[in-house]
């Protein structure tokens, strides 16, 4: 049944999501061996998209690519073991503390490989390279295969969605850097951690989000206006009105930090 959901986008690449919001599932076939990007949220899923990436190629999956620590990209990490599991070194120490407490009842495989900065998978044709630039979490990467031009953001692009931004190790500044990052790369397409496929447009969108959301909570800040005021503030950009309610106070919270520790910084200088 959710096969008809599985889409093959380019020669090699197929990306799979349950509903419009949900987080995307990716596979890459190289020329012996294939590589998930995220694992979703359960292991019957994950199973699934195994069986059906592994029968519809005839390769078996060989690395799985963990983009950020968040369970909806991480719990079905147990379907594919005999894998190594990729991830940056900060990804794997936040799942290290989360398995000891609120993932300890979910069978994650902790990353085996761990990077800083860049990794890359390589065959004879074709390069997958995994880049960390933090931001929607601290270790958040995303995924760039340069032959077929196509960005596997991980959700540092949440597509015509308000993001989850509430993250305690967010990072909006170098959010905004990772957008340009990926934006530089001008791929042909891009697929988001959540929302629909998309272009080089989404992510400036994104971008564009994030940094009128850092700009509105450091205007607030200077004027003096509280975390709980800015609540309440009738001047919140438009799209906030669109945003999951739970989302934006997380949002708006963790950005307020940030920003007043900057400022705190700046005014010690
Ligand atoms: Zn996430």
């Amino acid at each position: 049944m959710k096969r008809k959901n599985i889409i093959k986008f380019t020669d090699s690449v197929w990306d799979y999501s349950e509903t419009e919001t949900s987080s995307h599932i990716s596979f890459i076939k190289m020329d012996k061996f294939l590589v998930l990007v995220d694992t979703g949220y359960d292991e019957t899923t994950a199973k699934e998209i195994r069986d059906y990436a592994e029968t519809e190629t005839g390769f078996k999956f060989k690395y799985v690519i963990i983009t950020h620590y968040h369970g909806d990209h991480t719990f079905g990490t147990n379907v594919f073991k005999d894998c190594d599991i990729i991830s940056t070194r900060s990804t794997k120490k936040i799942l290290e503390k989360k398995v000891e407490k609120d993932y300890k009842d979910k069978n994650i495989i902790l990353p085996n490989v761990t990077f800083d900065v860049e990794y890359e998978i390589k065959d004879d044709f074709k390069t997958i390279k995994i880049i960390e630039t933090h931001g929607h979490t601290q270790g958040s990467a995303f995924v760039y295969i340069p032959q077929e031009s196509i960005l596997l953001t991980g959700d540092l692009l949440f597509a015509d969605m308000f993001p989850f931004a509430g993250d305690p190790s967010v990072n909006p500044y170098l959010w905004v850097d990772a957008f340009q990052k990926m934006i530089d790369l001008k791929p042909n397409i891009v697929i988001p951690g959540h929302g629909h496929i998309g272009s080089v447009k989404d992510i400036k969108e994104g971008q564009e989000l994030i940094k009128e959301m850092i700009q509105t909570i450091e205007n607030l800040y200077e004027k003096g206006i509280s975390k709980d005021q800015i609540l309440k503030y009738d001047k919140l950009p438009a799209f906030t009105k669109e945003a999951n309610q739970r989302w934006l106070k997380m949002t708006i919270d963790s950005f307020y930090r940030i920003v007043e520790e900057k400022f705190k910084l700046l005014s010690e200088t």
